[in-house]
């Protein structure tokens, strides 16, 4: 007789600005993705991270906003060529997700679920995967991640340098109070695994 199959927490976890660099546009003078495969860097300890969640027994799903696609920034393949690239980077490390879920939509589109904050990367992975959201972490640098965690029902946390304090001046929790704040992925192994920073 086997054993029921059980569905399997997950580590939903943010791409840009949390597993790779966000890169400096000269053009625009701003932050954004990375559009090419060369500009991809990982960020600190993002190779070590993935494989703390995969020694941890939990399912790795990247799930990521990139309304580039939408304005006609991003094609799909420099998306696949910058995933490739980040993939090969993580594989270095030893590391390795089990599946990417994109939102592809423009913010101002009408019927889109799946923008973070909104939760329907994480539901449809968890519908797909046989996902358990509420023994699931999302895990992000921004409130639009925990936002989404919050809202499928997961864990959050929060990723980030700034303080509480500054938090709370510059950005509004909104509904979406984080369960951990950690300044990195070293700090958020230890706080979640108990892994030695
Ligand atoms: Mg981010």
């Amino acid at each position: 007789m086997t054993a029921p199959t059980l569905p399997t927490p997950a580590l939903f976890v943010d791409r840009d600005g949390t597993l790779n660099e966000m890169v400096y546009d000269d053009t625009h003078g701003l932050f954004d993705s990375p559009r090419r495969p060369e500009q991809v860097r990982l960020r600190p300890g993002a190779a070590e991270f993935l494989r703390a969640a995969r020694e941890a027994g939990l399912e790795i799903v990247v799930v990521t906003n990139q309304p580039g696609l939408a304005r006609g920034s991003l094609t799909p393949e420099q998306l696949e060529a910058v995933h490739k690239r980040l993939a090969g980077l993580l594989a270095a490390g030893g590391a390795r997700w089990d599946a990417v879920y994109v939102c592809p939509h423009h913010p101002s589109v009408a019927g889109c679920d799946c923008r973070k904050p909104r939760p329907g990367l994480l539901l449809r992975a968890a519908r797909e995967r046989g996902l358990d959201l509420t023994r699931s972490w999302m895990v992000g640098d921004g409130l639009v991640d925990v936002g989404a965690g919050r809202a499928a029902g997961c864990r959050t946390v929060l990723v980030t340098r700034l303080k509480l304090e500054q938090i709370e001046r510059f950005l509004s929790f909104d509904g979406a109070e984080p369960d951990l704040i950690v300044p990195s992925l070293a700090e958020a192994a230890a706080a979640m695994w108990g892994r030695t920073p």
